[in-house]
C-alpha cells in the first residue's frame, strides 16, 4: 500500500487534522511484474533460435560446408530456426498491439458455421497427416456481429492446438451452440490433456506444459494469451476443461450482438 498524508487546518485555531490517502497498488505492481517477466522471457525465447543460427553457420564456415549432405542438413535447420524467429517476433508484436488496443475491429455480420468450416481448412493437411478426424457440429445456426478475421485467428489457434496436442488417429470436434445471448464454441480433442494445476497458467505468456513438444510443433507459447486478449476485446470469455491423458475442451463465449 502507498500512503499520502495531507495536513489541513481544523475549525478551531491551532487545531490540525490529517487526511490520510491509502492507495492499493497491488494491481499496479502485478502489472509491472507481468511486463518485466515478459521482456525477460521474450529475450530468452528469442535467444534460442539466434544461438542455433549462430552455431550452425559458424560450424559450416569452419569447414562443415565441404560435405554437401551436412551443408543441406544444416541449412534446413537454419531455415526452420529462422521461421521460429519470425513466428516469435510476429506474436510478440501482435501481443503488444493488442495490449495498446491498437487493433482496429472490422465489425460485420458473420455466419459462425461458415467461419469454423473455412478455418478448419487451415489445419486439414496436418490433421490428415496424423489420420485425425475433424468434425463440426452445428447445434444452432448462428449469425453473430463481430470481426471475422479476428474470429478466424481465435479459432485457428484453438483448432491448431487441438490437432498438435492430440495423438495420431485422434479426434477434434468443434460444436456451435446458442446459449442465451451468447454464441458458445467448444473446441474438443481427445489428446494428451492438461494437468489440473496448470490449466489456469496456459493463458500466461510463454507458459507451456511441455516446452519441447510445443517448440517441435512450431509453437511460441503466446497463442493462448493472444486468443484471450482477442476474446476479451470482443467482450467474450474463454475457459478450459481438461483431463490428463483424456483430452481438452476450450469453451469460447461471444456475445451474439455485442452492442445491443
Ligand atoms: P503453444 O505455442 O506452446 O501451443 P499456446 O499459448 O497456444 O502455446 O498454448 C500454451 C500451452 O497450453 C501449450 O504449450 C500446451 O502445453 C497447452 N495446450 C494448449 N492447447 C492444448 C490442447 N488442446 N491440449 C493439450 N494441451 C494444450
Amino acid at each position: 500500500v502507498d500512503a499520502n498524508i495531507v495536513p489541513i487546518d481544523g475549525k478551531e485555531p491551532g487545531e490540525q487534522n490529517l487526511i490520510v490517502l491509502l492507495y492499493d497498488i497491488t494491481e499496479i505492481r502485478r502489472l509491472e511484474k507481468v511486463r518485466t517477466d515478459f521482456v525477460t522471457n521474450a529475450s530468452h525465447e528469442l535467444k534460442t533460435p539466434i544461438t542455433a543460427l549462430k552455431g550452425f553457420s559458424e560450424t559450416l564456415l569452419d569447414g562443415a560446408m565441404e560435405d554437401k549432405e551436412v551443408l543441406k542438413q544444416f541449412l534446413e535447420i537454419m531455415l526452420a530456426e529462422s521461421s521460429r524467429l519470425d513466428f516469435l517476433v510476429n506474436d510478440i508484436l501482435e501481443l503488444s498491439k493488442l495490449e495498446q488496443k491498437q487493433v482496429p475491429m472490422n465489425i460485420q455480420e458473420i455466419n459462425l458455421t461458415e467461419t469454423v468450416l473455412s478455418t478448419i481448412q487451415l489445419v486439414k493437411q496436418t490433421a490428415d497427416n496424423k489420420q485425425m478426424k475433424l468434425n463440426v457440429i452445428e447445434e444452432d445456426n448462428l449469425l453473430i456481429t463481430g470481426d471475422s478475421s479476428r474470429l478466424k485467428q481465435i479459432l485457428a489457434n484453438l483448432i491448431n492446438n487441438a490437432v498438435v496436442y492430440t495423438q495420431e488417429k485422434g479426434k477434434v470436434t468443434v460444436t456451435i451452440k446458442k446459449e442465451n445471448d451468447y454464441a458458445v464454441i467448444r473446441v474438443s480433442d481427445n489428446g494428451i490433456g492438461i494437468p489440473e494445476d496448470e490449466q489456469d497458467r496456459i493463458f500466461e505468456r510463454f507458459y507451456r506444459v511441455d516446452k519441447a513438444r510445443s517448440r517441435n510443433s512450431g509453437g511460441t507459447g503466446l497463442g493462448l494469451s493472444i486468443v484471450k486478449y482477442l476474446i476479451e476485446n470482443l467482450n467474450g470469455s474463454i475457459s478450459v476443461e481438461s483431463k490428463l491423458g483424456l483430452g481438452t475442451t476450450f469453451i469460447v463465449k461471444l456475445p451474439i450482438h455485442p452492442n445491443e
